[in-house]
């Protein structure tokens, strides 16, 4: 596993590789009985879910409250997780059966830094709890990034970043910026590596002004007609 991590300059303490291995068992488990993904194999799953998750540490500081939208199984959130201790993390789902888990192996893990949230993006945002109240919300290959973007945006504090993890698609970025323009927000820079022989990116956006009363619009809409 070291060797996969130290291909991509990721340096890992023992104690955190420890923590990925039992992660990784845990992972391959849950993931024989209930679906999480379609990479089964051990190191495809440390390249493209564990190494991909962790990019986003090499490029800027997860600090405060971190939001993971649409975690799946549990992609970015737990591996940056593990990896910054002292940041707060709340795993965001619509499928109970992806988050139930969860709960039972943060301890296993010595993961005190974890809390999930079953709901839908268009609903939780109402919640105090969650209404303007992260510092950076991350999210990948949750849905098409007009449509992210109504779902991240109430979640997070003015002056703070959404952080997506987006694969190369020329018309999709094309569209997010024309969503942009019309939110007011705008994209800050786009940081692209490669992963597995796979051209990817993260697009960093900073929330420059306060969300609209009139997003997010009511469940589904965002996904069915998207901003652009
Ligand atoms: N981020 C993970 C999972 C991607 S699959 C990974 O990269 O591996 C997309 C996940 O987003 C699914 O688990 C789905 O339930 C969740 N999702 C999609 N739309 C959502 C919404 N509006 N609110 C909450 N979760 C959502």
């Amino acid at each position: 596993m070291q060797k996969i991590f130290e291909q991509y300059h990721i340096e890992l303490s023992p104690k955190e590789i420890e923590k990925f291995e039992k992660f990784l068992t845990i992972f391959m488990e849950t993931n024989a009985q209930i679906n999480l993904s379609a990479i089964r194999e051990r190191d495809a799953i440390i390249e493209k879910h564990f190494v991909d998750s962790l990019m986003l540490s090499a490029l800027y500081d997860v600090e405060g409250k971190v939001a993971d939208l649409g975690t799946g199984g549990w992609f970015p959130g737990i591996p940056l997780a593990i990896v910054n201790p002292e940041v707060e993390f709340t795993l965001i789902d619509s499928v109970a059966k992806k988050l139930k888990c969860v709960d039972s192996f943060i301890d296993e893990l010595g993961l005190l830094n974890v809390e999930t949230v079953i709901g839908r993006a268009e609903d939780i945002w109402q919640d105090a709890d969650h209404r303007e109240s992260y510092d950076l919300v991350v999210s990948r290959a949750t849905a098409y990034f007009p449509t992210l973007l109504e779902y991240v945006l109430p979640l997070l504090k003015v002056g703070w970043v959404f952080a997506a993890y987006k694969l190369t698609d020329k018309e999709e970025l094309t569209s997010t910026k024309k969503a942009l323009k019309r939110l007011g927000w705008k994209i800050m820079k786009v940081k692209n590596y490669e992963l597995a022989g796979q051209d990817r990116n993260i697009v960093f956006i900073e929330k420059i002004a306060p969300t609209h009363k009139k997003y997010p619009r009511k469940v589904w809409i965002p996904l069915k007609d998207p901003i652009v």
